[in-house]
């Protein structure tokens, strides 16, 4: 049994009755999962007028109450997880035991919003003038509209709706079309833990036209996204038009410096498993390999070793460690990449064609005797490709590192601290992981910087998107 698929407006589980669907597909083997209703015009103003009619007073909730229906949709999370989990392997495409990973670490997601949306201060400001009193209050920014991708469909929501809850707001959602049982999940959790109506609403639709119309109703006074940097930049730059807040998780194109000096055989291993992590769709998935020559041969040699023993297939079935891409779209794009670096006269080392059969399904692939002009060398693969090329010198890594408009993630291996210090000043990115992959925790911000993004989820700075800041003063 797949997920329910509905929308979700003002507390109702609304069906298609009528309204267009789309199909859902399994990527592994093309099979129908399910049918999605679109939202009509209609659909979206009732979602917006709810949430604005909840903002009312979920604006006035004590952040007790909030907290309390965050650690219920935590528990929740937990409970439901295999069902969930299976679900998101059918309509993703991920191994199930990354699903259910997924599922666990965002159970943490809701427990720590829980938390921390206690702690939301103001301040209060010394006066010039004795009698005078001076305060900073912090406030819910208002109705706030999130779209959603769908390669890490339940975490890239639960973070949204979990920091617009918890700060006061409300909001109306539309997830990942192609995978969504994941966040239809998460509107069946908040209205079991008893979420008022109105304070989440999910619709689904085509992308573009649902966009524009929340992001222009007088309504919207916030707007959060995660997905690609040029259809960021398109919302952003229409939310700008209507002075709406923007929170922004774009695309990167992570650079990751191995040193000489690091320890070679574990970061190739670490790294190869990481790579084909979701099969490459992750946003900070390490794309950009500049090795040191000294080390170059020894770490392409346990990279590609490595890959090469990754046992691709569906995701439900058991020892799998990679599934197909999301999505059909997704493999002529990794063609792409190929094909460009075929015709620059690189070497395709491992993988490079999809695998026949009836499934989205790509290899691991390696290439190397890459330009740095090459599209994979500057565009975002979104796959399991990787280019390894070699550096001399400190300052040339750097340089290159830097060289791109991308600053998400990033990563480095050297055992010098001198190195490690310097990179960790130099490189232009949100996210610096030295020696382990340690992003993306609830009690850590997650971000880019320049094409990469505007803001900031999880961490103490979770909340500050959907917060205003208020000035009282009286004598
Ligand atoms: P795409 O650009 O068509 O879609 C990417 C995501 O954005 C999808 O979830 C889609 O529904 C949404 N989207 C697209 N146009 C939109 C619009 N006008 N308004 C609102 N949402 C919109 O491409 P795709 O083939 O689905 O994905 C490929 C690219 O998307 C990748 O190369 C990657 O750069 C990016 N992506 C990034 C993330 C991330 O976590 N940052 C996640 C998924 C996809």
């Amino acid at each position: 049994m797949y997920q329910k698929l509905t929308l979700y407006i003002d507390g109702q589980f609304i069906e298609a009755q009528g309204r267009q669907t789309q199909e859902v597909i399994n990527p592994a083997n093309r099979e129908v999962l399910g049918h999605l209703p679109h939202a009509t015009n209609e659909d979206l103003d009732s979602a917006l007028l709810s949430a604005e009619r909840a903002f009312a007073s979920w604006k006035k909730s004590s952040p007790t109450e909030r907290s309390t229906i965050l650690r219920k949709v935590a528990q929740l999370t937990r409970d439901r997880a295999p069902e969930i989990a299976r679900n998101m392997t059918l309509d993703q495409g991920k191994p199930l035991a990354e699903s259910l990973g997924e599922l666990i670490s965002c159970a943490d997601h809701a427990d720590w919003h829980a938390e921390e949306c206690r702690r939301i201060y103001g301040r209060v400001i010394t006066p010039r003038h004795p009698n005078v009193r001076q305060f900073v209050l912090r406030e819910p920014i208002g109705v706030c509209v999130a779209f959603t991708p769908w390669n890490f469909p339940y975490n890239q929501a639960i973070r949204k709706v979990a920091a617009a809850i918890g700060a006061g707001c409300t909001l109306v959602l539309k997830g990942p079309e192609d995978s969504p049982s994941a966040v239809m999940a998460i509107a069946q959790m908040f209205h079991d833990a008893g979420l008022p109506p109105g304070v989440l609403n999910l619709v689904w639709g085509d992308p573009p036209k649902i966009s524009d119309y929340l992001i222009r109703s007088p309504i919207t006074r916030k707007v959060s996204f995660t997905g690609s940097v040029p259809v960021g930049k398109q919302l952003a730059s229409l939310a700008g038009a209507h002075m709406k807040r923007v929170t922004m998780e774009l695309g990167g194109h992570s650079p990751v410096l191995v040193f000489d000096d690091a320890d070679i055989d574990r970061a190739a291993q670490m790294l190869a498993k990481f790579k084909i992590r979701n099969a490459g769709q992750v946003c900070v998935s390490p794309t950009r390999f500049y090795v040191q020559k000294k080390a170059y041969d020894r770490f392409l040699a346990t990279f590609t070793d490595t890959l090469s023993n990754i046992k691709v297939g569906d995701g439900l079935t058991e020892g799998v460690e990679m599934g197909p891409l999301a999505h059909e779209r997704r493999v002529p794009a990794m063609e792409r990449f190929v094909e460009d670096a075929r015709s620059r006269g690189s070497k395709i080392v491992l993988g490079g064609d999809p695998i026949s059969g009836k499934g989205f399904f790509f290899p691991p692939t390696v290439i190397t005797d890459l330009p740095d002009d090459a599209m994979l060398m500057t565009q975002e693969p979104f796959g399991p490709v990787a280019p390894i090329v070699s550096f001399d010198t400190v300052d040339e890594v750097i340089a290159r590192a830097n060289s791109l408009p991308f600053g998400l993630s990033s990563y480095v291996f050297t055992n010098s601290l001198q190195t490690a210090t310097r990179v960790s000043n130099e490189l232009e990115a949100g996210m610096v992981n030295i020696n382990h992959f340690g992003s993306a925790l609830p009690e850590t911000p997650f971000g880019g910087i320049k094409d990469s993004g505007i803001g900031s989820e999880g961490g103490s700075e979770t909340f500050d998107g959907y917060l205003v800041t208020k000035f009282v003063t009286h004598i």
